[in-house]
Formats: structure tokens, sequence, C-alpha cells
């Protein structure tokens, strides 16, 4: 046996055996049994030597993935709860192979800006969870001195924009005001996750289009040109030069900005860099005028800039894929209208990712642990969970996904476990499918269903 955690007795109560052809370890993908006591991995075994008090359950050709992690989720509770919340948002990760859930600060009312809005949502969050979650910490334009006491009170990080984040109650952080906080947040060494894009290429592209039609999906991508978010790159590493903070980019759209990063990091600058589902898998050419459902900021770019996006992944420029999961109620897609100006941006995925991006990595000839790398270790990277979260490895947290690559299926509602099925994937048919996801040892989804009470609950550095 190998990767033995620590000296267990031999004989133990709660050991288990999970038997797959294809566990997806740091090391490779193997023929083993991934051995679980109580909540925690405690080693991978050949089938062979399986201890023989353990109960096994053989997944056969269904591979065994980590658990994924979304570090980019908003969760919406307090506050905006008929938008998602804390227990649609946590069913619709168990389905879609997710463990880990990290929430973004908006959306939820009170935004999460200071230690007492922490807590509202810790309350809020108590008893409802189906998978393990936490919090990214707002930085807003005035809220400098609440950032160190968010860090002392568990958020793995924090979240700022640089243009406005289209909804009340969290606002955007101008030059200046950043400038105010980033001597904060380089003393908690914890990231800082930033919307880049700045205003001034959207209002100039935005005036240029007056008497445009709002139901085109090409006058919305050209009032987000890539130039609004090169420009915020631009300046977000220079910041990071000069404060040294640890700089994560969310959401890249335009692949345009790949360079950029690549010389930050070439440089030794603490950059990282996300992009999402949708960026890799819709291109605006296959966007039909109307369809306000494939809407999100910034905008999905073209089929050659999707390509290169993939390049990005496959160089390593691009650390990490998250979803962006951003839902809101259907009438606020406008979907009547198919006006994208008035529609709400945002692109709810958590159920579906990862049969979303396997379809697109597999067509591009990658592996199971690339998605392992892209959509669990990375992002607990980025949290600083990754001690017990994103692996299957010893010591780690028995959080994984029983995922048949091979199988394939057509998106229905019924698939779609957020609060409002809603999606633009509805319809697609999507390769890869999530037969089961365990939380700590626990099944959390299998078959469809979500057995036993929500046991998920906050993690703490
Ligand atoms: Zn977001």
């Amino acid at each position: 046996m190998v990767q033995i955690h620590s000296p267990r007795p031999f004989f133990s109560m709660t050991l288990e055996a999970f038997l797959s052809k294809r566990v997806v370890t740091p090391e490779g993908v193997r023929v083993a049994a991934m051995l679980v006591e109580d909540d925690r991995i405690r080693g991978i075994a050949p089938i062979g030597e399986v201890p023989r008090e353990a109960r096994v359950q053989d997944f056969g050709d269904a591979a065994i993935l980590p658990g994924l992690v979304d570090s980019h989720v908003h969760i919406n509770e307090p506050g905006r709860t008929e938008w998602e919340g804390f227990e649609t948002a946590t069913r619709a990760a168990a389905a879609g192979g997710y463990t880990m859930l990290v929430d973004m600060p908006l959306n939820c009312l009170p935004a999460t800006t200071t230690v007492e809005a922490l807590e509202a949502k810790r309350a809020a969050a108590r008893g409802k969870c189906r998978v393990d979650w936490a919090a990214w910490g707002g930085v807003a334009s005035d809220n400098q001195r609440d950032i160190e006491p968010l860090a002392g009170a568990g958020v793995l990080g924090f979240k700022c924009f640089l243009i406005h984040p289209g909804i009340d109650g969290f606002t955007m952080v101008t030059e200046r005001e950043l400038r105010a906080a980033l001597p904060h947040v380089a003393r908690t060494g914890l990231p800082l996750l930033v919307h880049a894009e700045l205003s001034g290429p959207i209002e100039a592209a935005t005036a240029a289009l007056a008497g445009a039609d709002w139901k085109s999906y090409a006058t919305y991508l050209k009032s987000r040109p890539d130039e609004a978010e090169l420009s915020a790159i631009r300046l977000l590493v220079a910041l990071c030069r000069e404060y040294q903070f640890r700089l994560h980019v969310v959401h890249l759209s335009t692949s345009e900005g790949l360079a950029l990063l690549r010389a930050a990091r070439a440089e030794g600058l603490p950059v990282s860099v996300e992009t999402c589902p949708h960026y890799l898998h819709l291109a605006a050419e296959t966007i039909s005028d109307r369809a306000t459902l494939c809407k999100c900021a910034p905008p999905v770019r073209s089929r050659e800039n999707r390509e290169r996006l993939w390049q990005g992944l496959r160089e390593g420029t691009i650390d990490l894929v998250a979803t962006d999961h951003s839902p809101c109620p259907p009438s606020m897609k406008k979907l009547d209208k198919g006006d994208f100006r008035a529609a709400w941006g945002g692109i709810a995925s958590l159920s579906m990712a990862l049969p979303v991006m396997w379809t697109e990595a597999s067509g591009r000839g990658f592996g199971l642990p690339d998605i392992a790398r892209w959509m669990a270790e990375g992002p607990a990277q980025l949290a600083g969970c990754d001690s017990r979260k994103g692996r299957i490895a010893a010591g780690c947290d028995a959080d994984f996904v029983a995922f048949e690559p091979e199988a394939e299926f057509v998106v229905t509602k019924d698939r779609l476990h957020q609060r409002h099925a809603v999606s633009p994937y509805l319809g697609e048919k999507l390769r890869g499918v999530v037969r089961a996801t365990y939380l700590r040892g626990q099944p959390v989804f299998t078959e469809g269903e979500f057995p036993g009470p929500p046991m998920g609950r906050e993690f703490r550095r």
C-alpha cells in the first residue's frame, strides 16, 4: 500500500474502499482503491491490497475525480435568496460534482464587506448546505478598515470591481480607493480577486452604438471591447508590482490578456487568472439575437478567441476554471424582449460546468487530470484550502465524484438543480455524467437524489 497518511490501527469499523479503473490522483490516473477512513482519504492502494475489513464499493469504469472546488460563485444569500441561496446553490453544486464553493461578497444583502455581514452570512448558511463553502470578503470604496478584521474572521481572500458591478449594495473601487485598500490586502497575505474591466473603453464603445439594435448579440459584444479588460489588467499588474499583493484576475474573457499575464508572471509577480466554462464553450458567432441567456460580463467573444483561451490553458497561463455561477430570477433575463442592454448578465452553471468542460476538453485531447487540475486543485490553491480540498490524496477530505466520462446526455431542466432552471445549455448534448458526489466520505448526490440532511459546513483556515 502507498501513501498511508498516518499510522492507524489495523482494524477500523469505518474503513471504506472505493474502487475504480480510473482514480484521478495528482500523480496520474490509476486502477486503484481509494481508502477512506472516517471523513478523510487514508491512501490509494492497489485493488489487491484492500484490507479485508474494508467495506468495498466498486465504481468500475466510472472515474473517481476529486470533488470540484468552485472559487467563483454568487450564492446571493442573505438578501436575494429568491435569486439563488445556500440550499439551492449547494444542491446544484452537489449534482455537478462540486464539494466546495467560495461565495462572492456581492449580490447578498448585506454585502460581505464587514465582519458583521460575514456573521450574517454564516447565520444564513447554517443547516442549509449540501457541500462545504467559504466566503470571499469584499473590498469596496469605503471599507479599507474592515479588510484585516475580515481576514481575521475567516474569509479566504477578497474581491473587488473596477467597474460598476451592475447591482446595488456593493460599490466598485476607483484606482485611488484601491490604492488605499492594497496595503491592507497585502498585509493579510490573502489573494485579491478582481473583476478586470475599466469603464472608459466601455463608455466610449457604447456611445458609438447610439441607435444600434440591442437585440443583436453583436451590439452587446461591441459595447464591451477587449480593451476594457486589457486596460484593467495593465493597471492591476502595475499595482501588483507596487504593492506586492496576490492578484487574481477573475473570468478572463479576452485571450489578448494572456500575453500581459504571462509577462507579469515571468517578472515574478504573484499573479493568477481564471476563465469560465462559458468562455470555453460558447462563441459569439453562434449566439443568436435575443439570446440573453448568454449575456455575461465580460462577454463571450469570438470562436478564434475561445481557441486562444484553450491554448492559454494548455500552456498553463490560465491557472483554473471557475463557473462564475451567477443566477437571477428568469424575468431579469428579459427573455420576452431579448434586450441585451436590459438583461441581467450572468450564467448559472454549477450543475453543468463539469460536462460542459469535459465535452470541450476531451474533444481537444485533454484528459481527466487536466480537469482535476483546473476545476479542483487550482481553485483550492487559490482559496488556500488545498491541504484538505481539491485532490485525491492521503490526508485530504474524502470529497470525490464518480464520473462516467463516456456517457452522453441532453441537458434538460430536471438536471439543473439551481433555484431557477434557466440555462443557455438547455437542449445541448454533452459528454460526461456525474453519477455520485461524496462529501467527507458521505454521498450528497447519487443518481439524481440528494440523500441525507445537509452536512456541508464552512471551511475555516
Ligand atoms: Zn462573478
